[in-house]
């Protein structure tokens, strides 16, 4: 395969781009591409050019594109019905909600939705409910979540995303939300505790914020000062969950389980479908009529996600993400040491960030833009990390072929 390997663009790839830019919000930066189909870890534009996917459509795609099993399940279920509603209760989102619970090693119920900040949602409402139901007023019901989180958009998730980005112009922001400066700082944490609190909620691996694992050493005393000050643990497992770091869940690398764990993205690996897990201590806060939603638990997206769990949770696909882990940073430990642009890597499993050296700060979305332009997909998280998220099936030649692009792309970025 040549790098960079571009057919030129078409007239019909451009009019669509031109036709997104006239009909959408401009909230999003398009890209001068439109995808057409995917197989694996490898997806198609409209004109023919092939990308090696280590984005994973953020996170999402952690089986790759058209897997032959999420596909039968999704068809098979389409043909009985795709939304009876939660009032006249489907089977699939049943056998879901119990292998969740069976897997999960703290669970006992399950709330489904459909997205991350809905997950999260529910959980910013679940801890509200349950420190009201112990006659805690109002000003005691505060959540700490940490600089450089990230939550979801709706107006509380971004609240309670401590990031002045994502809040800014969309005052006034809903109240009870204290954030803690440094993550992973257990002194600046401490100083935060009180009465007040009543629960703490965090990412166990920081995706948008810049790929920052959370310390064993900080998830197990997040744990006991939850458990010191009667506040709940509420880990947001959006990004990081459904074995992106090489355990089911992030928090699985330390020896804690939380109150309250939120997931989607992976979840239906391509399919919307977010979920609130709870534990032992909550399971029954969310009484009757609480709280609800139209589409969660669709009998689509859980016939999928319950496919999905299956095969991500499986000793073939962890071993995967563990050697392809190592493959992953070794050599963008390599191309850092030739092109002298990391400050360092780093991650978990199959969620690693490459950060930028200060010469580099704020060009990491440049940099992503000339790696498409070789044929291969990364993100950035944040203006100075790269951020690659490969499916967690990808094999070892597709990795190596999607790792030449990266090298191929930052050696034409130093020589422009
Ligand atoms: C993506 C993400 C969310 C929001 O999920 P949506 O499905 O976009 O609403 C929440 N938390 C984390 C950690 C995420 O990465």
């Amino acid at each position: 395969m040549t790098t960079p390997h571009h057919n030129a663009t078409s007239q019909h790839s451009k009019d669509l781009i031109a036709e997104g830019y006239q009909y959408y919000v401009p909230n999003y930066k398009p890209r001068e591409m439109i995808l057409s189909h995917g197989k694996g870890s490898t997806v198609w534009d409209i004109d023919g050019n092939d990308y090696m996917d280590l984005s994973a459509g953020i996170a999402v795609n952690s089986l790759g594109h058209e897997h032959p099993a999420l596909v039968k399940a999704l068809t098979d279920q389409a043909k009985k019905t795709c939304h009876p509603s939660n009032i006249f209760s489907p089977e699939p989102p049943i056998k879901l909600a119990h292998a969740l619970v069976e897997t999960s090693g703290f669970a006992k119920r399950v709330f489904f939705c459909n997205s991350g900040a809905e997950a999260n949602e529910a959980a910013i409402k679940l801890i509200r409910k349950w420190a009201a139901d112990q006659g805690r007023p109002p000003e005691k019901r505060n959540i700490i979540t940490f600089k450089g989180s990230f939550h979801g958009r709706t107006l509380t998730t971004v609240t309670a995303t401590a990031q002045p980005k994502y809040q800014e112009g969309f005052e006034p922001l809903p109240g009870g939300f204290i954030y803690c400066e440094k993550f992973n700082d257990i002194e600046a944490l401490e100083a935060l505790l009180g009465d007040h609190i009543a629960a703490i909620m965090f990412e166990t691996v920081q995706g948008e914020g810049g790929i920052l694992p959370a310390t064993v050493e900080f998830m197990e005393y997040v744990r006991k000062a939850c458990d010191k000050i009667g506040a709940l643990m509420v880990t947001d497992a959006v990004q990081c969950g459904m074995g992106r770091t090489g355990k089911l869940w992030g928090h699985q690398y330390a020896n804690v389980v939380p109150d309250v764990l939120t997931t989607a993205k992976a979840l239906g690996c391509g399919f919307p479908i977010g979920a609130m897990l709870v534990g032992e201590k909550v399971e029954n806060v969310l009484q009757f009529g609480s709280h609800g939603s139209t589409f969660g638990g669709n009998p689509l997206a859980a016939s999928v996600a319950l496919v999905a769990l299956e095969h991500i949770n499986s000793p073939a696909i962890m071993n995967n993400v563990a050697e392809r882990s190592k493959q992953l940073v070794s050599a963008l430990e390599t191309m850092g040491q030739k092109y002298g642009m990391f400050e360092l890597v780093r991650g978990r499993g199959l969620m690693i960030g490459a950060v930028l050296k200060e010469q580099w700060h704020g060009k990491a979305g440049d940099i992503t833009e000339i790696a498409r332009q070789h044929g291969v997909l990364i993100l950035v998280a944040g203006p100075n990390v790269l951020r690659f998220l490969p499916p967690l099936n990808i094999t070892e030649a597709e990795l190596a072929e999607g790792l030449k692009r990266v090298d191929a792309a930052l050696s034409a970025y130093l020589t422009a």
